[in-house]
């Protein structure tokens, strides 16, 4: 096959590349959402310095197009406590909220990673930073310990279910790695397209 400059082959896709999208969806799965009144979200905005007919990136200043997690929910393949709720919801565009994962918010809005606010050269990034500070003083947020709350039985039930399923992956992956490796040698022993 004729490799062009511009066209890149597809690669292999892994089983085990899907453990980490994984792991995330099982801590994502037991986050609880409290919705917030409206009256709650105008007070949110106004914090930073908004109002519903002039929503922007609390980071960058960008179009926003979700909330993000001001406080992540999950660090270290944990949850860390904190959950899906006003306090801890800024408006965000998706360049900042991918770009700033499972970092402390200040940390990343002034450090070197890739598409944050301060290598994007962000104008009003102290300004930013200023109001973003006030929204972390506005309120208390939830920490919710979830093996407290629910007991270690369905605590540990749900971590073993995880490692299994991380297990499982793996195990998969040796045989589809075995599989598309024998796929390969037959196919040329039995003279097919080399
Ligand atoms: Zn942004």
């Amino acid at each position: 096959m004729a490799k062009s400059r511009h066209c890149q082959l597809p690669s292999v896709t892994t089983v085990a590349g899907r453990s980490s999208s994984i792991t995330n969806a099982f801590f994502n799965a037991i986050i609880p959402v409290f919705e917030p009144t409206e009256e709650e979200e105008l007070e949110a905005l106004a914090i930073l310095g908004m109002s519903p007919e002039n929503i922007v990136c609390a980071y960058c200043g960008d179009l926003p197009t979700e909330w993000d997690h001001f406080r992540p929910i999950i660090r270290g393949q944990r949850p860390t406590g904190y959950v899906t709720e006003i306090a801890n919801l800024v408006p965000s565009c998706g360049k900042c909220n991918q770009s700033k994962g499972g970092y402390d918010w200040k940390i990343w809005m002034m450090g070197p990673a890739k598409r944050s606010p301060k290598s994007r050269n962000i104008r009003d990034l102290k300004e930013r930073i200023n109001r973003l500070q006030q929204f972390e003083r506005w309120r208390r947020p939830r920490e919710i310990n979830f093996e407290e709350i629910i007991g270690p039985t369905l605590w540990n039930q749900h971590i073993q279910n995880w490692e299994d399923v991380i297990k499982l992956l793996r195990k998969s992956q040796e045989l589809a790695s075995e599989i598309r490796k024998a796929v390969v040698e037959k196919s040329r022993a039995a003279g097919g397209a080399n």
